[in-house]
């Protein structure tokens, strides 16, 4: 061997072992114009073309027409089945033969009645294999049929992959026919395509890529591709090459095959189902030819959506499973947004799916998933390990901007204090494809050398599903342990972070939120999505309160269970992590508004029946009662009637905590509102809390605290400044907005109705005015004031057809502080108001939950809103974020009329004792009326929490016991806490739970005769099982 001169010439011996195998050039005589056989045509091909997505069972009783290969069919989003009569000629006895199909469009083939594999030409998947090796007494003739939806893997964008989808595009199938496929050639070719990527890899600064050279070019040597004998002496060279070992200290690869399907981006969620069935059954006919080839798979939801449409896949699913080679991961819902979701739905998201990963699997996952989210609630460690979850992996924070993050594996610190091992792989990615750049890139990028030695590789195409192929699978194969590249296992989540926990000592910790330098213009874009998201999980806690008051008020009620589940999968399907954020197409959106609505409707009938069944007696002297479903006492205006009424009649409510008061209708505030219009059109309203002095144009030239004459307003400044910003990012339109953007401000000054009095105070004071943003968009604000109430409302509606701008309002306040503060989930983090270092102005758009707050010693001014999440602060200015108008992937998204509520509140002392928290709730959450109430009813509280800072968010029936209540309560404030539950409800016994409702194993916990006491640490979450009398 080796013994013909062999120049010193690297570029032509790895030219020429590429042109060997190249599928462009010689493949009249190289390796690889010999992959494919003979071919025969089909039988007979037909089909049937439909709008709809219907099952195979009503798809084979249509009438089928002649198909010819090369016919164009369409539009975008129809499915056209396929009827394939096929006969194996009989001289290709021996023969592995496929059936080869190519189209644009995404197929399923059926055999028998049941889903067989997933055909996808931009996931690698042409051929389906009809026998490995034909043989005498095998059935020569078969009927087949081929399901092809009418989008490719990533939709159908017209022009680019996030442009809006084509509506009309036409499909076609290029290619269908009988072929034999010689294997020995495919195996030779995977031999040659690993050291060729071996030889360009290592480079010319390493051995071993000259090793792989010159075996390369011997390979070509000793390969005759027209004679298939010279094979074997080629692959054994390959084969020794690949066998030649590392030493130890290698790093280890843990492949895992993966397959990332976006529960909805660019096609609509119908659609996600056949992604699942065409990914999924592909994987489970790998496993049947890879004995050792290990799956991992997150989203309860497609489960349950594969269950419910492919039950015979699901089973085999299921049997996987059993085998440790299907692995369920992630423990959610769905992979949800990271950052907009609340509290209680981060809790849910990981409660239903946990629930049906045990009741279909058997365990629970030990590992949460999000590999593609933008960006990671810093409450989210305390809320894994109150699901029985201790590690998390994602890689999208190598997407960031502007810094590089420093780990790949470390510990991962909550505000709370928990911590998870946090593995991100060094490839960058969540699917690769087993190829040498993917080992390489893997040891090169991993930035915890030497305190990490293992890491994951997830293989397989993603986001528009795919997975895994045979190719990927044995390209690993060939390299489990070759000298020059990381060793390889295939492995499990279980397998790699085991060894990662195993020798951990070594490794850093990051405390706090893992915020992504990307995509923040998904804070604000699809506003009408957030504005569901936060009414439907407003709704549903209201639902949940009212209905376990109820059931234990009335023996009589029962308590919804099931619908509420329904509700609740419907809410956390749409914090899917490209629907909440905004990034899906039109069709998605349309359907997200539908599944709000359903939940709004639905959800409006259980709380009027809850409250019914709490009230009911009162027919003969019935009046209007109040709920309220926070535990603290409030006292607040409220509107008696509906919405849009105009002089509305309102009345002032005292209610108690978790309770109900009838309204009284002649109760005076202590201080009527004032409102007095001055001389040059100037308003001033207030309330003996707050003064306000606002502008014809609406703008706050004035905001004190009438106790302290302390002002909110920034000398020479206005509050409530609307602003204009130009908003055209780099390539992702609407998930980015960039930094340049503020180099565009444009205030709004152009008044189309100044400032008028609307109403004129006592229990109300309100100024309404209309500003046109362009020749397309108005804003029209009312600004309240009401009786006994600390904060000033703006009631805002906005027409809004703008191109690529970006609505904000401003309030440049009187304040100095390093950072401002923002609340997130169960809790709330600073983040800088200054732009020292990249880190700091990295963050200039940042997304918050109901709050946040810009205070200096003593005072401080918070910014409470209905249905936003997106803010800045630079130096003394809050901002919040209201609209945006990108055109990608959804032409339309946030035109047309949007409402929205924020509130400004100044306050003296820190946020915290101010109650800012609480005055943020009661924006969100409002006091429910309930009609016919008896007069008599006396004010009742259910529930109440002594001490600060401790707030009691959720009480709903525990998930396996009836005549139980689970409560959730967590520290608000960030300091340790001691406080007492107190109920009005009997209780038999009281336990701490997890997340899962699982009671705690040291056993119950004490009820003293003022309630049950409780101690909290910072930002603590404490669920509770009550056992009811
Ligand atoms: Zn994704």
């Amino acid at each position: 061997m080796y013994h013909q001169p062999v120049l010193k010439n690297r570029r032509t011996l790895l030219e020429r072992a590429e042109k060997f195998i190249s599928d462009i050039y010689f493949t009249d005589c190289n390796l690889r114009g010999r992959l494919y056989g003979d071919t025969c045509p089909l039988q007979s091909l037909s089909s049937f073309l439909t709008p709809k997505r219907i099952p195979f069972s009503e798809a084979v009783t249509q009438t089928f027409q002649p198909y010819t290969v090369g016919d164009s069919f369409g539009p975008t989003w129809w499915t056209c089945w396929f009827k394939l009569s096929l006969t194996i000629p009989d001289k290709w006895r021996g023969k592995e033969v496929h059936l080869r199909w190519e189209s644009d469009g995404e197929g399923m083939v059926w055999k028998d009645g049941e889903p067989v594999q997933g055909l996808t030409k931009e996931g690698e998947k042409t051929s389906y294999i009809l026998t490995e090796r034909f043989q005498d007494g095998e059935p020569h003739s078969m009927t087949l049929y081929v399901e092809l939806a009418c989008n490719g893997l990533f939709g159908a964008g017209q022009g680019s992959m996030i442009a809006a989808p084509d509506p009309n595009r036409k499909f076609s199938v290029q290619k269908a026919d009988l072929v034999v496929f010689n294997r020995d050639v495919r195996e030779l070719l995977t031999d040659f395509e690993m050291l060729v990527d071996i030889i360009k890899l290592l480079g010319e600064g390493d051995q071993r890529g000259f090793q792989a050279l010159f075996t390369a070019n011997e390979m070509v040597n000793l390969c005759d591709p027209a004679n298939p004998s010279t094979f074997p002496a080629a692959r054994n060279l390959a084969q020794k090459f690949f066998s030649q070992r590392n030493g130890e200290s290698q790093h280890v690869v843990h492949a895992m095959g993966h397959c990332h399907i976006d529960s909805a981006w660019l096609w609509p969620y119908e659609e996600t189902i056949r992604k699942c069935g065409r990914s999924w059954v592909t994987v489970i006919r790998l496993m049947e030819k890879n004995p050792n080839f290990i799956f991992t798979c997150s989203q309860a939801q497609q489960f349950q959506w594969v269950k419910e449409w492919y039950p015979g896949l699901f089973s085999q699913i299921q049997r996987f499973v059993q085998k440790g080679r299907f692995i369920p991961v992630g423990g959610t819902w769905v992979e949800m947004d990271g950052n907009l979701p609340s509290g209680e739905s981060m809790v849910r998201q990981f409660l239903e799916g946990q629930n049906f990963f045990k009741a279909e699997f058997g365990n629970y996952c030990k590992e949460f998933w999000l590999p593609d989210t933008f960006g990671y609630s810093a409450q989210l460690p305390q809320m894994m390990q109150g699901c029985g979850i201790t590690r998390f992996l994602t890689q999208k924070l190598s997407w960031n901007l502007v810094n590089t993050f420093p780990h790949n594996t470390f510990f991962w610190e909550g505000i709370d204090g928990s911590r998870v091992l946090t593995h991100f792989p060094p490839g960058n990615s969540y699917e690769m494809k087993g190829k040498v750049e993917d080992l390489v890139n893997t040891v090169k990028n991993n930035k915890d050398k030497g305190r990490a030695n293992h890491s994951a590789v997830l293989f397989g195409f993603g986001d528009g599903g795919g997975g895994p192929t045979q190719l990927m699978l044995d390209r690993l194969e060939r390299v489990w342990d070759t000298d020059g590249l990381p060793k390889v296992c295939m492995s499990s989540p279980e397998g790699l972070f085991r060894a990662l926990q195993d020798d951990s000592g070594l490794l850093c910790t990051w405390s706090g939120e893992l915020f992504l330098e990307l995509h923040n213009g998904t804070y604000t874009t699809q506003a009408k999505i957030k504005r569901g998201n936060r009414q439907c999980e407003v709704l549903l806690h209201d639902v949940e309160v009212s209905s376990c008051l109820a059931m234990c008020q009335n023996k009589t009620f029962s308590y919804p269970a099931t619908k509420l589940q329904e509700m609740w999968r419907l809410l956390l399907l749409n914090q899917f992590h490209d629907v909440l954020p905004g990034s899906c197409i039109e069709m998605v959106v349309d359907d997200a508004l539908v599944y709000y609505k359903e939940v709004e409707s639905s959800g409006t009938r259980l709380l009027e029946e809850a409250c019914k069944a709490l009230v009911s007696g009162g027919q003969a002297d019935a009046c209007t009662a109040v709920l309220n479903t926070l535990a603290w006492e409030r006292t607040e205006v409220v509107s008696l009637t509906e919405e849009g009424t105009a002089p509305p009649k309102l009345a002032l409510v005292k209610v108690p905590s978790v309770g109900l008061a009838v309204i009284q209708e002649d109760v005076t505030p202590s201080f009527p509102v004032t409102i007095t219009t001055q001389a040059n059109g100037t308003v001033h309203m207030e309330n003996g809390i707050l003064r306000a002095v606002l502008d014809q144009r609406g703008c706050l030239v004035s905001l004190s605290l009438v106790n302290t004459n302390r002002e909110a307003i920034a000398d020479g400044c206005l509050g409530n400044q609307f602003v204009v910003f130009d908003d055209v990012p780099l390539y992702w339109d609407a998930w980015d907005v960039m930094d340049y953007h503020f180099q565009t401000r444009k205030p709004v000054l152009e008044v189309v109705k100044p400032a008028t009095v609307m109403s004129s105070g006592g229990l109300r004071g309100s100024v309404c005015f209309s500003l046109r943003v362009s020749g397309h968009s108005t804003i029209t604000q009312e600004v309240i004031l009401d009786a006994e109430c600390p904060y000033l409302k703006f009631s805002t509606q906005v027409e809004w057809a703008e191109s690529h701008k970006f609505l904000k309002v401003e309030f440049p306040v009187r304040v100095r502080s390093p950072n401002a503060t923002y609340e997130i989930q169960f809790g709330h983090l600073q983040r800088p108001t200054h732009r020292n270092t990249s880190w700091d102005w990295a963050r200039f758009e940042v997304w918050g939950h109901k709050w946040a707050d810009l205070s200096e010693h003593g005072f401080g001014v918070a910014v409470l809103n209905d249905c936003k999440y997106g803010y800045s602060c630079h130096q003394n200015t809050l901002t919040l974020s209201l609209l945006r108008a990108p055109k990608a992937p959804d032409v339309h998204a946030d035109m047309g009329s949007h409402r929205f509520t924020y509130a400004l509140m100044p306050h003296m002392g820190c946020f915290q004792e101010a109650n800012v928290i609480q005055c943020a709730y009661n924006l969100n959450f409002p006091l429910r009326l309930m009609p016919k109430a008896a007069s008599h009813q006396q004010p009742w509280s259910a529930f109440s929490v002594s001490g600060d800072g401790v707030i009691l968010e959720t009480i709903k029936q525990a998930e396996a016991q009836n005549n139980a209540l689970v409560v959730r309560l967590y520290e608000s404030h960030g300091g340790s806490a001691s406080v007492t539950l107190s109920t009005r409800l009997a209780l038999r016994e009281a336990w701490h739970c997890d997340l899962l409702e699982r009671p705690d194993p040291k056993g119950g916990v004490p009820i003293t005769s003022s309630g049950i006491p409780l101690d909290f640490r910072p930002f603590q979450v404490r669920s509770l099982l009550l056992h009811l009398e």
